[in-house]
This record gives structure tokens, C-alpha cells and sequence, in this order.
């Protein structure tokens, strides 16, 4: 890591400034021509060097941390530090300014550009090109290229937010598991350079540290950043082993190559917010050759579902444009439309998992392995066998992501049954829902295509294919098509959740366990619903 660094000061060197004090009364006089140069200073910093020509001690050392820049002119720039001598508890803490001069714009620019690259922990290839009024210019990126700005400001903005990172501290079971995942495998950690990808309030990355970690990078590209350097210098035995970088992972170069990536990249149903790909072009830019990934793989599951009262909930929300006389307005024009919308939100709470009709199935995006392409658009078959007579409203899904710790496997799972995370479960309804009969196949297609707003729009259909005779010339009875909007969601979670009776719980969490390929399902005992338990355990024996 050092050595990198190294070779990249030898760029970052300014043999002639001239310099003077702003204050009336500095605290030491400064030699008028000097060379100023970037040097890195623990933890994790770097500092601003000036050095007499004629002497090689230096003259003045400014944490780049506590300093600012501002360009005065064509040539000449002001820095303000925090003055490092106001340590006593009562002493307020004051500025100190100098101007320096250079010999020309281009060299003034390339050292504003160096003085806002390392102060923001981003070493970039540009690193000397020109940049305009201290603002940091980086080539389009792949994120700029396919993200609409402001799609990525609101959710940046949204990141930046301190509520919303102990939304997800907060989510234990997310926020438990890798904790667990990360001590039970410190062999993985222990002495390792880690990358963490969208550090957020910097949580990963001191787990990392816990575990050992020589050195994390803990790149996030929010405000959030700036909390993350607090809560890492507050946590100083930890901190001295983490560098905050603040930037997207798709633009910020780092000095060496990780040993493993740490990461929490998952929306809802796994694919929303389209960090997945952040991930991979992490993986490909940072990860070193038999590098590890925390996590290694996710994998969404589906199943159809038979949900009335849902479904009724939702139709009856386009009741309202069905009056003929709203102030004398008639507004059923408009309830064919109202109807559609409703039906293009996919609905995300914690569902009674008894609401399955037949056992799921899942879907695996291998993280180590995937190309960033392959995430713009996952097409996934369906495939089905109806455990019970029921009409089907839709497909249920939820995901999980596995961490293939060298010591121990763990899975985080979303799954309908086992303790709530903050992501819940998905649903999306049919607008027309299918009749099946118990042991009869449902097919179909689910095909999530990405969109600039950072998340995915959804196609799915499903039908219920013939049943008895006609069956194996694969005639198809009837097919229900839906198209959804994953960024819209209805949040249904001021539903009552379903009760789960402890017993139940334990058996489901059995059946339903993110390992197995094929969780199966319970008996119903709510008066909205069909399935019944002997039917399930007959078909699902088979
Ligand atoms: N790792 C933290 C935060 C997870 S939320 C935790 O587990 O608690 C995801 C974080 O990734 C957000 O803070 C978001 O701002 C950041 N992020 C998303 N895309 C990013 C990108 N392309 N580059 C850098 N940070 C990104």
C-alpha cells in the first residue's frame, strides 16, 4: 500500500510557491518561496508539506483533514486550517489562512485538483488535469453513464441521512447476521486488505476491523461518508485500520488490491436500487485474484400465492373512480386506469407463509462470477406444481444472499416465516387471477428489466396449464400478464401482521430454510383462504 502511494507523491510536488500568512499575527514567519508537497500521514490522511529550498526540514505541515482550499485567482489559491494548537478543552478552536502562489494557472489547478482528491480519500488517474474552482471532475463513469443524475442525487441524498442508516442498524436479523458472519470466519479477515462497498455509516468496516482486517477501504459515495469518519476516528483501536474513501466505487481508485470485498448491496427483491452491479464493478476494479466476496451469492425465491383479502384491498382501492356522480362528475373513464395502477404496484409486507401454493423455487446470481450486463435484464422461468385447488393472485418472492465464510456458512435470509427484516416480502398480484387444481403445473415467466431510476421494471406472467387429457400436448387454459413497477411499491405494513403461533414458527422455519431448494408448505386455517394441509402433504410427498 505504501509503496503505491509513493509513487504516486513523486506526481504531487510543487518545487516553486510563494507563500504569506493571512492572520496580522502568525504564530511562525513563512519563507516566501518554498516547494509545497502531498504526503501521506496516519491514519489513513495525508498532509500538505511546504519545505524551505534552501533547508530540508519543513516549514509547515497542514493535515489536508482540518484544511480547505479556495482559488483566489488565475495563480493563486487560499488555505484555511483549523489550528492545530487548540487542544485545550476550553481554548475554541480558530483558523489559520495562508495564500500561495504559483507560477502559472495550470499549476495552480493541478494542486487544487491534488489537494481535493487526496482530502476526499480519492487517489484519481487524473490526478493533475485541470478542474474548475476546486470541484472535483471525474470522467463519466459507468454509474453517471447509465443513472440518471437525479435519480442518483435523491438517492444518494437519502443515504446521506443518518435516520436512514439506523433504519438499517436497527434491522438486526441484516445487521446480526453480518455481524456473525464476519467473526465466526475472521480466518477470511484476520490480516486481510478489505474493500467495503457502500460503507454507509461505516458499520461493515469496523466488523472487518474486529476481525482482524489489515487495512479496510471503506468506500461510500453519500454524505454519509463524513459520519462514517467520525464514528471510525471515535473508534480509534479500530479506526487506525480503516481509510473512509468518499466516492462512487465506480470512480475512486484505491492504492492495493483487496483480499476480500465486504458488502450490503440488496433492495428490495434482492435486485432494487441496482447496487448488485456497484458490487461487481467493485469486484472487477478492487478484488484481487482469489479474492473473496461477503456476500458470495443471493438468490431469489418465488412461489405463487392465494391471498383474497389482498387481493380484494387492492381492487377495491379503484372503487372510488366508479362514481357517476362525484360533484356531478362522473369519473368512470378513468377506472380501467386507476384499476391498472393498483395493480402495478408491487405490495411489500410480511406474509403468512401458508399462503403459498405450492413450493418455491429460486433463482441464483452467482456474485463472483456475474457480468454487470447480466443484472440489466434476469429473465426467470417459472415452473410450479399446485399444491392445493385455490385461486392464484400472484407471485410471492423474497431472496437471501450467503456468506461462504471459510470457517462457517451463513445465510441471511428475507424468507416469509423466518423473523422480519427490513426489506419484508414481495408480491406481485395478478389483476386476473388463476384457478388451479390441486397437483395441476403453473408455468410462466418472471423478467425484471433495469431502468436509469436505479431500480427495475417488472414482467410477469403465469398460467395455468391444461389439466387431464389435453395436458401433454401442453395446451394452455388461461394466462394472466402483469407489468410492475419495482420502484413503486405499495408498503402494506400497517396491516396487521400475520401471528405466527411459536410452534407454527419453529416448523415453519424448518420447512422454509433458506438452504434447502424446496421449502414446503403449511395447512391454512384462515377463513380466506383454501389450502388445505392434506392435500399439501399428498402433493408435496410426490
Ligand atoms: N454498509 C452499510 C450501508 C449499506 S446501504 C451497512 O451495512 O449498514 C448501501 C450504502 O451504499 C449506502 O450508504 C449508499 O450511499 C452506498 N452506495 C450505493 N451505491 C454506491 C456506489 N456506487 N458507490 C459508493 N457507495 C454507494
Amino acid at each position: 500500500m505504501e509503496a503505491s502511494l509513493g509513487q504516486k507523491q513523486r506526481q504531487l510536488e510543487f518545487p516553486s510557491v510563494t507563500l504569506s500568512h493571512v492572520s496580522s499575527s502568525p504564530s511562525a514567519p513563512l519563507p516566501l518561496a518554498a516547494s509545497a508537497s502531498f504526503a501521506a500521514a496516519q491514519p489513513g490522511g495525508h498532509c500538505l508539506r511546504f519545505q524551505d529550498p534552501s533547508s530540508t526540514d519543513p516549514v509547515l505541515d497542514l493535515d489536508l483533514r482540518i484544511s480547505q482550499i479556495f482559488r483566489l485567482g488565475s495563480a493563486e489559491l487560499l488555505c484555511v486550517s483549523q489550528e492545530s494548537g487548540a487542544t485545550d478543552a476550553d481554548e475554541k478552536p480558530f483558523s489559520s489562512a495562508i495564500k500561495i502562489g504559483f507560477r502559472t494557472e495550470d499549476e495552480s489547478k493541478s494542486f487544487l485538483s491534488a489537494f481535493e482528491q487526496l482530502k476526499h480519500g480519492v487517489v484519481s488517474p487524473r490526478s493533475g488535469g485541470a478542474l474548475e474552482n476546486g470541484s472535483l471532475i471525474a470522467a463519466k463513469s459507468k454509474f453517471d453513464h447509465k443513472i440518471e443524475a437525479t435519480s442518483a442525487k435523491m438517492y444518494f441524498h437519502y443515504y446521506g441521512q443518518l435516520l436512514h442508516q439506523q433504519n438499517m442498524l436497527q434491522d438486526y436479523v441484516r445487521t446480526g447476521t453480518y455481524y456473525a458472519a464476519v467473526i465466526e470466519n475472521r480466518v477470511d479477515f484476520n490480516g486481510r486488505v478489505v474493500v467495503d462497498v457502500g460503507a454507509g455509516s461505516g458499520i461493515l468496516s469496523l466488523f472487518a476491523a474486529q476481525a482482524g482486517a489489515k487495512h479496510v477501504y471503506a468506500v461510500e459515495a453519500s454524505e454519509m461518508a463524513e459520519y462514517a469518519r467520525k464514528l471510525v476516528s471515535g473508534n480509534p483501536l479500530l479506526g487506525q485500520r480503516i481509510t473512509v474513501v468518499k466516492g462512487k466505487v465506480e470512480e475512486v481508485e484505491l492504492p492495493e488490491k483487496a483480499d476480500i470485498l465486504i458488502s450490503e448491496p440488496m433492495g428490495t427483491l434482492l435486485v432494487n436500487e441496482r447496487m448488485l452491479e456497484s458490487y461487481v464493478i467493485a469486484r472487477d476494479r478492487f478484488l484481487g485474484p482469489s479474492g473473496k466476496m461477503f456476500p458470495s451469492l443471493g438468490r431469489i425465491h418465488m412461489a405463487p400465492f392465494s391471498d383474497e383479502y389482498l387481493y380484494v384491498e387492492i381492487a377495491n382501492k379503484a372503487l372510488f373512480w366508479q362514481q357517476q356522480n362525484y360533484y356531478g362528475v362522473d369519473l368512470t373513464p378513468l377506472h380501467g386506469s386507476a384499476f391498472q395502477g393498483y395493480f402495478s404496484q408491487p405490495v411489500v409486507d410480511a406474509f403468512d407463509p401458508r399462503l403459498l401454493v405450492s413450493p418455491p423455487i429460486f433463482h441464483t446470481l452467482d456474485f463472483t462470477c456475474i457480468k454487470e450486463e447480466d443484472l440489466y435484464e434476469i429473465d426467470i422461468p417459472l415452473n410450479f406444481i399446485a399444491s392445493v385447488g385455490t385461486r392464484v393472485n400472484g407471485l410471492a418472492c423474497w431472496f437471501d444472499v450467503l456468506f461462504n465464510g471459510s470457517s462457517v456458512q451463513r445465510w441471511l435470509t428475507t424468507a416469509p416465516g423466518a423473523p422480519t427484516t427490513h426489506w419484508y416480502q414481495l408480491r406481485c398480484v395478478l389483476a386476473q387471477p388463476l384457478y388451479v387444481m390441486a397437483g395441476q403445473e403453473i408455468t410462466g415467466q418472471l423478467r425484471l428489466v433495469a431502468h436509469s431510476a436505479q431500480s427495475y421494471t417488472i414482467y410477469l406472467t403465469m398460467s395455468a396449464k391444461m389439466w387431464g387429457a389435453g395436458a401433454n400436448q401442453g395446451g394452455i387454459l388461461q394466462t394472466s400478464s402483469c407489468k410492475l413497477e419495482l420502484k413503486e411499491p405499495y408498503y402494506r405494513l400497517s396491516q396487521p401482521q400475520p401471528y405466527v403461533l411459536p410452534q407454527d414458527q419453529q416448523a415453519q422455519q424448518q420447512l422454509i430454510q433458506p438452504q434447502e431448494v424446496s421449502p414446503q408448505i403449511q395447512g391454512g386455517t384462515d377463513p380466506g383462504m383454501t389450502i388445505q394441509s392434506s392435500q399439501n402433504s399428498e402433493v408435496l410427498d410426490q
